[in-house]
């Protein structure tokens, strides 16, 4: 692996001429290569962005919001790790659970599941977070309760879904992005048709890798050598794990108990389509219904650039919350909180890349 690695850096500093930007979308492409320091090797001609591909970073400032409120009917919330510390209006998961609400870690759909039966006088809620890859997780949660008639466990659901954020990004010149490092494990789901128009609508590279260095190499070779002759196409070099067809049962799966409604991402805003709300025939799941919940409007914390950063517009470095007052010990935004996010990633190891952005 690591001659190729080599030889892909070797085959970067020839192609890249003049300066491209490429953004890796993914939060565990942006960890993968900061902990290989794959940057170093990196013709300086290739800037590397980081996108909004860390499901925790882009949850709304309002959906957090929305989130901690249910914890004052006095439902049990359950979520997955990283979403217990960000920060929210009246402060996290985790402070909350401190203060004595009932806030409880979760590491699978089905720990949920356990809850609500071991539970039956309470109702339990699921924050359900994250992308395409896992939203069919969410989904088989869903249909298993309608299944065993468990009715206090309720859905709040905030899955988004990738391709209109990308649409979103690629349609911005003030970005001027060069090429997109698509997310392997959402591909393996979605399949390649739903990336296409990357290259066919806007003229952008478009690769599909996976996370070790030598497949984000590869990558990154892929479309340096589309750039370099002018072309823009949609290409693969995760073939050991993406099916161009994706996985049609985890899509079906998905799509039977999801539909795509409007969603609003931190630093994207409002974006047709790219929320994942339950069907009609899932009301009785939908904790917004349930509780009559309302998504308002979330004001990040003062001072935090989050939404510039998950859009590629600054590096964390440029907000000057940066290492002073926001750290992984004490985190103001998301991107610092998670394990995916960009922030964090720039603190663990950003000195250990002599300094290259
Ligand atoms: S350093 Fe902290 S405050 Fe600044 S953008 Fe990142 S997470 Fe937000």
């Amino acid at each position: 692996m690591l001659s190729n690695v080599a030889a892909a850096s070797e085959a970067l500093k020839t192609l890249v001429a003049a300066p491209i930007s490429v953004m890796e979308v993914c939060g565990t492409h942006t960890v993968s290569i900061f902990r290989t320091g794959l940057r170093s090797l990196l013709p300086q001609s290739l800037r590397l962005v980081s996108g909004p591909g860390c499901p925790v970073c882009v949850t709304d400032q309002g959906e957090i919001d929305c989130a901690l409120s249910l914890l004052e009917t006095g439902a049990i919330v359950a979520a997955y790790g990283d979403m217990f510390r960000v920060p929210g209006k009246s402060g996290s998961l985790a402070s909350k659970r401190s203060a004595g609400f009932d806030a409880r870690l979760v590491t699978s759909a089905s720990d949920v599941l356990a809850i609500a039966e071991n539970e039956p006088r309470n109702e339990v809620v699921f924050l359900a977070v994250g992308f395409e890859t896992t939203a069919p997780a969410t989904a088989a949660l869903v249909l298993e309760a309608s299944e065993r008639n468990i009715a206090n466990l309720s859905i709040l659901s905030f899955h988004k879904r990738t391709p209109p954020a990308l649409k979103a990004l690629s349609a911005d010149p003030a970005l001027a992005i060069s090429g997109f490092l698509l997310p392997g494990h959402v591909c393996v789901i979605l399949g390649h048709e739903p990336f296409r128009f990357l290259a066919e609508q806007h003229g952008i590279p478009a690769v599909i890798a996976g996370f070790d260095p030598e497949q984000i190499m590869l990558g990154l070779v892929a479309i340096a050598l589309q750039k370099k002759q002018g072309e823009a196409t949609l290409r693969s070099v995760y073939g050991q794990a993406v099916r161009p067809e994706g996985n049609t049962k985890a899509r079906e799966l998905m799509e039977s108990v999801f539909i795509s409604k409007d969603a609003s991402w931190r630093g994207l805003g409002i974006l047709p389509d790219s929320g994942l709300v339950l069907r009609e025939e899932f009301t009785r799941f939908d904790a917004e219904k349930r509780f009559g919940l309302s998504r308002l409007p979330g004001e990040s914390p003062a001072g935090c650039r989050c939404g510039e950063v998950l859009t590629g517009r600054i590096t964390p470095t440029e907000c000057p919350l940066f290492r002073t007052a926001c750290t992984p010990v004490s985190p103001v935004g998301p991107c610092m909180v998670s394990g995916e996010g960009t922030c964090g990633a720039y603190f663990r190891y950003h000195r250990t890349n002599g300094g290259k952005q």
